[in-house]
């Protein structure tokens, strides 16, 4: 027998009509590309999602059509998420520190009809177009003024797009399933491949982030999503906020850690989310200016490990309560988020602390194995690593038009890639990327514990660990480093500070100070570069 509850479809129009009728007077603030800073409220965000859509609509754009966005977080590209999704067509964003080939391929395979695109991003595409020859048009996100000089064919102003329709317009409804979202993976190997996230996996997504054991989102808050709006749809935050009616504060373009502390300053954020390397700009501004917070609770890091140092200086030295939160663009993107349980309410700070580094439990919705090589179940006892698998309702089944086949294993679930450890209270803790991890004599080292433990000595900015081949032990650690401004650190002194907490037979067998270290387009290590750069590397252990 059936139950007789109603079945409404999930649809990402009900979260922004959601806050404009329960949260009509909740603020969207933007720092804009043009320079002002930019506010109004749900309800007028929600009036101009539908003017979007009803204005798409009459330009001909078709429900299963995918329109492409270049553009940092603000209001319009908010506008897009809903208006875009709403009428049933597919939000595609498009990383902007892709490279270009990487870029064309992306969008070629998706099949943009249209691309909004920031300012910032209109001479990119002047250069890229020749190669875009399925893009029907460029909607310029600016107005009649601030249209820019451009080589582009068809383009559109967005304001005056707008204007060609009001706001009147009927939400349509349709299976929840309906692809709502596409993102590409940032394809260290291989070419990128797209996630589509439909309107049923964010809606629930939205529900986990704002559930206590994950974000704890809250009309209580006022969030600044540093993470942008082209990485995993910043982390589900524009729609988890509007299904909570949370302030939302969005940077624009300016990531620097003296924009953002202002902006957090002058709007009063509690809660902010993003990479390591954001939070590095940002402490290093705030140490060197001695400035403090007034009204920041709490942080979400995510994208790769949050290191000891860090989250010691954000707890102790700033009173930021760190959440560490683990994820990817296959699971829309949270799996995990490092929420204390009430047992470890009389932990020690330090204590405390020692858990934060896990990346956390399982947020409801996520089912997570780790197996061996076997493919067999490891236990979670906080020792056994292994591959990490999930899987759950905003988990992705396949890629974009089956790139990469079936994913799946039997019991439905999807390998993460990393190698992690569980414990018996369900906190995972991330030992490396599997194709990171050194493999040392038959025993595994942790390029993360070896990185988090380097940036913790005094002098060093940056870490990265990577495996050179031995002809003993297979492979060794080889530590490259970022020195900080004016630091005189040297090899010894890192070693010896690794020595603190690290096995011998852990410990690299060299260290090698770089100018800069390179970066993924999501704000990573680029390890593939330092092991084609590092992999002929000459330790003097051989
Ligand atoms: P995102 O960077 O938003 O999490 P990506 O799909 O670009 O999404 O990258 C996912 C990968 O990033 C994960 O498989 C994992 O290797 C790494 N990662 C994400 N969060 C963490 C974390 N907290 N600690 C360590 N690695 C992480």
């Amino acid at each position: 027998m059936l139950g007789l509850m109603q079945e409404r479809p999930l649809m990402i129009s009900d979260l922004i009509e959601f806050a404009a009728v329960n949260h009509p007077d909740e603020e969207i603030v933007s720092r804009t590309v043009e320079g002002p800073i930019h506010r109004y409220t749900y309800k007028e965000c929600a009036a101009r999602s539908r003017q979007l859509a009803k204005a798409l609509d009459k330009l001909g754009v078709q429900q299963g059509d995918c329109m492409g966005t270049m553009a940092w977080n603000g209001y319009r590209h908010v506008e897009i998420y809903y208006g875009v999704s709403g009428l049933g067509a597919i939000c595609h964003t498009i990383n902007p520190r892709l490279f270009p080939e990487q870029i064309i391929y992306i969008l070629n395979h998706a099949e943009d009809k249209y691309i909004f695109t920031d300012l910032t991003f209109v001479p990119l595409f002047d250069k890229l177009a020749e190669h875009l020859p399925k893009v029907k048009g460029y909607i310029i996100m600016a107005d009649e003024e601030h249209m820019p000089e451009t080589s582009l064919s068809n383009v559109i102003c967005y304001e005056s797009l707008m204007a060609t329709a009001d706001d009147d317009y009927q939400w349509p409804t349709f299976d929840e399933r309906t692809a709502s979202s596409l993102c590409y993976t940032s394809g260290t190997t291989g070419n990128p491949k797209g996630v589509s996230y439909s309107h049923r996996s964010t809606v629930l997504h939205s529900y986990a982030v704002c559930t206590p054991d994950g974000l704890g989102l809250s009309n209580a808050e006022t969030i600044l999503p540093v993470v942008p709006m082209f990485h995993v749809n910043a982390w589900g935050i524009p729609y988890a906020s509007a299904m909570c009616g949370a302030k939302m504060v969005m940077p624009g373009p300016q990531m620097d850690g003296k924009s953002l502390y202002e902006l957090m300053e002058s709007e009063g954020v509690t809660i902010s989310a993003g990479v390591p390397t954001i939070w590095m700009m940002l402490l290093a501004y705030m140490k060197e200016n001695d400035k403090t917070f007034s009204s920041m609770q709490r942080t979400v890091i995510g994208g790769a490990a949050a290191p000891r140092a860090m989250i010691e200086t954000f707890e102790k030295e700033y009173g930021v309560n760190v959440i560490h939160a683990w994820g990817m663009t296959e699971m829309s993107p949270i799996g995990t988020a490092c929420n204390l349980k009430k047992k470890h309410d009389n932990l020690s700070p330090d204590e405390k602390i020692d858990l934060s580094l896990k990346q956390g439990r399982a947020v409801y919705g996520v089912d997570m194995k780790i197996v061996g090589p076997d493919g067999k179940k490891l236990p979670w006892d906080g020792k056994a690593f292994g591959n990490l698998m999930v899987r759950g309702p905003w988990i992705t089944s396949g890629y974009f038009k089956g790139e990469g086949g079936d994913i799946l294993d039997e019991e439905g679930f999807f390998d993460t890639g990393d190698v992690a450890t569980i414990d018996a209270d369900g906190y995972m803790q991330i030992t490396d990327r599997s194709k990171d991890v050194i493999k040392s004599g038959g025993e595994w080292i942790s390029s993360i514990d070896v990185e988090n433990e380097a940036v913790g000595c005094s002098g060093v900015a940056e870490a990265a660990v990577i495996a050179v081949p031995h002809p003993k032990w297979d492979e060794r650690p080889l530590l490259l480093a970022v020195k900080e401004e004016g630091s005189a650190v040297t090899k010894e002194d890192i070693i010896e500070h690794l020595k603190g907490s690290i096995a011998k037979w852990q410990l690299p067998d060299d260290v090698v100070f770089v100018d800069e270290l390179p970066h993924t387009a999501t704000g990573k290590i680029l390890k593939t570069k330092l092991r084609s750069e590092y992999g002929e590397y000459k330790l003097p252990t051989v």
